[in-house]
């Protein structure tokens, strides 16, 4: 059969892209190796879909090329997507600095997105395997499991590596490979952090401790700071300002996490000490959830705030850089379980190593 456009990979962007070109009076095939279309997005946002973000622009893409995505970005908004969510009547709420989910689950956005492609005309077809695909004289020849598909426009739309189990193939990057196209090594983002088991036993039954951090991973012009919730699991570190350095971070660079995000613990701990007789672990109580303040007197030995024994709070560490366990991130595993797949240095397995020397919390006065 011929078409004016064949996309592969029914995902976020195979559907919307199907249902725009369809609209825009194009015949177009989309077809996805798949039983279900956009399993992606039905787990996407906790179930609920964070569909867009309200301040959203071209700096907040992490990009090689930081100016790939602004024509694009510029010609199509967050408003224009809200608009279509709210001609659909799905109901949606602003959860946490200008991210939008919906009110009622991720399905209420595919059944929106597969409305659209038949609105536009689009023909699903799935599951349906893409065998093979030739560049002809008048296009694309594609040999698909359900027959021969020609097309004047081929649209690449099957996504990054993360979570195979739903779909994720490397058939984009073999075709664009075959066809000439430059792939950049692709890289796990939005991932959680892996942390080495027997040094990082204190700070395992932490695990479901959530407390905010000023967090900041990458190193130079890369460099990227975030203040946001860091969540302790019992393999590691993970929540939102986890998963967002993680895409900045590379191995063998520090990952520094400032507890108490917004606290000057220079100031706070010298007045402290000028004025309370809290012990340490209280008076870090006070700032942070009191398991942590436990867990982290225990490995940079109990100090009192005054008194005889331990370090007084003012030469504390906790103003300094502390080196307690390796943290290390299993990239391969880590790349299938990603929430996106980035596109830059190759992965590789390592720990984080400061000087020799593993380096995990770095406390910092806030600037
Ligand atoms: C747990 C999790 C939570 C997330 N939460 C959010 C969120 O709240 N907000 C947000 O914006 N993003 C979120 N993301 C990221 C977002 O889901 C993805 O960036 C987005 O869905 C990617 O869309 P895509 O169309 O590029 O690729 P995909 O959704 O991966 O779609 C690719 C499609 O191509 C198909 N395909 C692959 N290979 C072939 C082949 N050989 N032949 C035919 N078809 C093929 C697949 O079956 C799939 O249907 C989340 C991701 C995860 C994993």
């Amino acid at each position: 059969m011929r078409f004016d456009v064949a996309i592969v990979g029914a995902g976020a962007a195979g559907l919307h892209c199907a249902a725009i070109a369809g609209q825009l009076g194009c015949s177009v095939v989309l077809l996805d190796h798949a039983e279900k279309v956009a399993e992606k997005i039905r787990i996407s946002g906790g179930g609920r879909c964070n569909f867009t973000n309200l301040d959203v622009g071209a700096s907040n893409f992490d990009s090689e090329n930081p100016d790939f995505c602004r024509s694009a970005l510029a010609r199509y908004t967050p408003r224009d997507f809200i608009d279509l969510v709210e001609r659909h009547g799905i109901a949606w709420h602003e959860k946490h600095k200008g991210q939008l989910f919906c009110d009622g689950s991720s399905a209420q956005i595919i059944a929106m997105l597969v409305a659209e492609c038949d609105a536009g005309g689009v023909q699903r077809w799935q599951p349906c395997r893409v065998d093979s695909v030739r560049v002809g004289a008048a296009g694309f020849e594609l040999a698909t499991a359900r027959g021969p598909v020609e097309a004047s426009r081929l649209v690449v739309a099957s996504g990054g590596l993360s979570i195979p189990k739903i779909g994720a193939s490397e058939w984009g990057y073999v075709l664009a490979r075959r066809l000439g196209h430059r792939i950049v090594e692709p890289r796990p983002a939005l991932v959680p952090f892996v942390c080495d088991g027997s040094a990082w036993e204190p700070f395992a039954a932490l695990a479901g401790v959530a407390v905010p951090v000023r967090i900041a991973g990458g190193r130079g012009a890369r460099r990227a700071e975030f203040i946001d919730d860091l969540l302790f699991t019992h393999r590691g570190l993970s929540g939102p300002a986890v998963l967002q350095a993680s895409s900045y971070w590379q191995p063998g660079e520090p990952l520094e996490i400032a507890f108490g995000a917004g606290t000057d613990w220079h100031e706070t701990l010298a007045r402290a000490k000028a004025g309370s007789r809290r012990q340490l672990g209280n008076e870090l109580a006070l700032h942070l959830p009191q398991r942590l303040a436990q867990a982290w007197l225990a490995v940079h030995q109990p100090a009192r705030l005054h008194g005889d024994e331990g370090v007084g709070i003012a030469h504390h560490p906790l103003d300094g850089v502390v080196y307690p366990p390796v943290i290390a991130r299993s990239v391969p595993i880590e790349l299938g379980r990603a929430e996106l797949c980035a596109h830059r240095s190759p992965p590789t397995i390592s720990p984080i190593m400061n000087s020799g020397r593993p380096l995990l919390w770095s406390y910092s006065r806030p600037r």
